[in-house]
Formats: C-alpha cells, sequence, structure tokens
C-alpha cells in the first residue's frame, strides 16, 4: 500500500482523494465510517488487532479528522471509473427510466413493479426489460 506505516501495518489508508479511511483486508474492502469509535471497533471485532495497533491508528487518524470523509457522505463513482483496487467493484442494475440504481436483482425487479407498473403495461414489456445491467 505505501501509504502511512502506522495504518499500513494494519491495512488501512486514507484514500487521497476523497479523503476516506478504506479498510484494505482483502476480505472487506469498504470505506469506514470518519466516527474513530467506529473504527476501533472495527478493527478489534473484525480483525482481533491487539489494543496498541488500534490505539496508534486511532490516533494517528485523530489528527487528520477535520479532513476525514465519513464513507457514507460521499458519492458514487461514476460507471466506467478507473478501478480501485482496494474497494470492490459490484455489477448492478440501473432502470431505464429514473436514476434509481441497486446492485440486487430482486430490488430493482420490486422498484420496477412497484414505480413503473403502469409504464410496463404501456410498453407490454417483462420487468427485467425495464432495467439494465451495469
Ligand atoms: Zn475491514
Amino acid at each position: 500500500m505505501a501509504g502511512i506505516p502506522v495504518l499500513d501495518r494494519i491495512r488501512l489508508m486514507i484514500e487521497p482523494h476523497e479523503q476516506v479511511i478504506i479498510c484494505c483486508w482483502d476480505q472487506c474492502r469498504i470505506g469506514l465510517s470518519n466516527d474513530l469509535s467506529q473504527v476501533n471497533h472495527h478493527l478489534r471485532n473484525k480483525y482481533s488487532l491487539p489494543s496498541d495497533d488500534r490505539r496508534a491508528a486511532t490516533s494517528l487518524l485523530r489528527s487528520r479528522i477535520p479532513t476525514i470523509n465519513n464513507a457514507d457522505s460521499i458519492l458514487f463513482r461514476k460507471d466506467g471509473s478507473e478501478i480501485y483496487p482496494y474497494l470492490w467493484v459490484y455489477d448492478g442494475f440501473v432502470c431505464s427510466y429514473y436514476i434509481f440504481r441497486t446492485i440486487s436483482k430482486s430490488t430493482i425487479s420490486r422498484y420496477i413493479t412497484d414505480v413503473h407498473r403502469q409504464k410496463m403495461f404501456e410498453l407490454r414489456v417483462r420487468t427485467d426489460e425495464m432495467y439494465i445491467p451495469i
């Protein structure tokens, strides 16, 4: 990762553009909250990291908190963006008529039948013809 040694050791990084903490463990690869108690909880419960490592990381992160964003508050990256190696790439579905998107096929199907039922009848199409895989 070649970032900050304290964070590298516990496989965290601060994404330089969005200023978000990313958990880089292979099974995780997600953006974390900027609430350090939640970061500490994540590291303790998911990876059983020693308290010294967690304390060193949260101390370093605390000094940067004013510029670190909460992962939930940043915008989704655009479709087709360059793949970022520390985050998952999801396949998903987008509604053909609105900007609704999801990674769940059952959610897009339910959305289409709830919101676009009339349009489906008018067009005489099936649910899966009302969204696009992305
Ligand atoms: Zn994690």
